[in-house]
């Protein structure tokens, strides 16, 4: 029998890679995990845990606008972007150790350096070759920016958290989960705010209800929204940027920052000289074990560009990890995946929008409403106040709730609870007869008895 250094090598210390690394160590398997760059990947450093920090920073200055009518008066407030970016560093340096401990508890060998990856089951980490019965990518994705003129003038997420300063104004190009979420932080904390998209509504894939109330809140708030555009070009003018738009008109501004999607990181470690076959986006292809067409490599997570949220990589490599060291597989479900956005309002949503419900089934009731919630109604903000939406879709024949969807303060938090009955089966008649919390946002989910249409 072959001898191997390793029984499972894994490349990348991301969210799925950590996970599995641990997983499979507790069961005995010797695994080694190499990072070039930051533990933890983009989740910790550069994603999820400072963007939701920097959301918590941002929200202050609502709640101070908002304290008046709560009978507060409020001193001058002011905001030091870099401080909060200095307790945010301390924040992951914590985490960072954090998962250096874990790993080294599970016995797992952390490599630091860039891999590349020579042949079916050897990996080398600058200059030194390890040998692998398995090797695992997860080496997650990387900020796309497509190529404009003037491109080295801009940022992406990955700069945006270690600014040395904020700007006064900041143009924001795209309109996904990146563009709006960072929309909602540097307006909130006092930045000119302008979002540019080629496209005609916000958050393309999402409930049309969802995209036009999230564009209304955010516009009501003061965030510019270009819809129907896109940079051409950007030049240095003197201390700040002129981005010329496809019209010709021009915008003057201080910094611009892409959100326009992100690529897996598939190549230039090795991947293309051992034949891994990519997808035209360059998403390594996988087979539902989460192996390519390498059978000894098996790649989760962004990288495979299916599902890219956080706990869909870390379900991946527990059902891999299941899969291949505890014999009991328990594959991953992608039916009912809940998300959210962390804009303002946040939102939440779990199951089918309203058009893929009527496109999967005849008979479809949509049960919605919209108010400004018991907070904000005494916030004295002269009806420049936070409204919610919620929305439910139910399928008339059966009574199952297909979709859930809701804007508002806490609708990630809300949501998380509504999928696990979504995913339990449950009815409307089981929402109907779910007694309210009252007074919450909440209740409205087990209160909405007229479907509108
Ligand atoms: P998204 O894919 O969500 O959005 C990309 C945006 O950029 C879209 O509006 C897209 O427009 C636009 N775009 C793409 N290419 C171009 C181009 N060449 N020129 C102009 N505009 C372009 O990517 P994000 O970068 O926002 O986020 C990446 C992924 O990270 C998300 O899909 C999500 O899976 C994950 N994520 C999850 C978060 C969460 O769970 N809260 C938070 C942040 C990220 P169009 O729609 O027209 O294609």
């Amino acid at each position: 029998m072959t001898q191997y250094d390793y029984d499972l090598f894994i490349v990348g210390a991301g969210s799925g890679g950590v996970r599995a690394a641990n997983m499979a160590a507790a069961q005995g398997v010797r695994v080694a995990i190499a990072e070039q760059r930051y533990l933890g990947g983009t989740c910790v450093n550069v994603g999820c845990v400072p963007k939701k920090l920097l959301v918590y920073a941002a929200q202050f200055s609502g709640e101070f606008e908002s304290a008046e009518g709560f009978g507060w008066t409020m001193g001058k407030s002011t905001f030091n972007w870099p401080s909060l970016i200095a307790n945010k560093n301390r924040e992951i340096e914590r985490l960072q150790v954090v998962y250096n401990n874990r790993l080294q508890k599970s016995g797992v060998s952390l490599i630091t350096g860039r891999a590349q990856v020579l042949d079916a089951h050897t990996v080398a980490v600058d200059g030194t070759e390890y040998s692998a019965e398995r090797i695992l990518i997860a080496t997650g994705g990387w900020p796309f920016v497509p190529d404009i003129a003037g491109k080295q003038h801009i940022v992406t997420s990955n700069e945006m958290f270690f600014l040395d300063q904020l700007p006064k104004r900041i143009i924001i190009v795209g309109a996904g989960y990146i563009a709006v979420e960072f929309a909602s932080i540097l307006h909130g904390l006092g930045v000119k705010t302008t979002i540019c998209y080629r496209g005609h509504k916000l958050l393309r894939g999402f409930d049309e209800d969802i995209r036009d109330f999230l564009a209304d809140e955010m516009t009501r708030k003061g965030i510019d929204i270009l819809f129907n555009t896109d940079i051409e070009a950007i030049e240095s003018a003197g201390d700040c940027l002129a981005a010329r738009l496809i019209d010709g008109s021009q915008v003057s501004t201080d910094l611009v920052m892409y959100a326009t999607g992100r690529t897996p990181n598939s190549t230039g470690f090795g991947l293309e000289k051992l034949g891994i076959e990519l997808d035209s986006e360059a998403a390594i292809k996988v087979n539902s074990d989460y192996q390519t067409n390498v059978p000894s490599i098996y790649a989760l997570g962004d990288v495979t560009n299916r599902v890219n949220l956080t706990p869909v990589a870390i379900a991946e490599s527990m059902a891999l990890v299941n899969k291949l060291y505890v014999n009991q597989p328990r594959p991953v479900d992608y039916d009912n995946i809940p998300t959210a956005v962390f804009c303002q309002p946040t939102i939440g949503t779990v199951g089918l929008t309203e058009a893929q419900a009527r496109e999967k089934y005849p008979d479809i009731d949509i049960y919605k409403t919209s108010f400004t919630s018991m907070k904000n109604s005494l916030s004295g903000m002269d009806g420049m106040d936070e409204k919610t939406l919620m929305k439910m879709i139910v399928v008339r024949s059966t009574d199952r709730v297909v979709g859930m969807h809701m804007v508002g303060s806490d609708a990630p938090e809300i949501i998380q609870g509504m999928a696990v009955a979504m995913r339990a089966g449950a009815t409307k008649a089981v929402f109907d007869s779910t007694i309210g919390i009252h007074p919450t946002a909440a209740e409205e989910f087990v209160t909405l008895r007229e479907p509108v249409s």
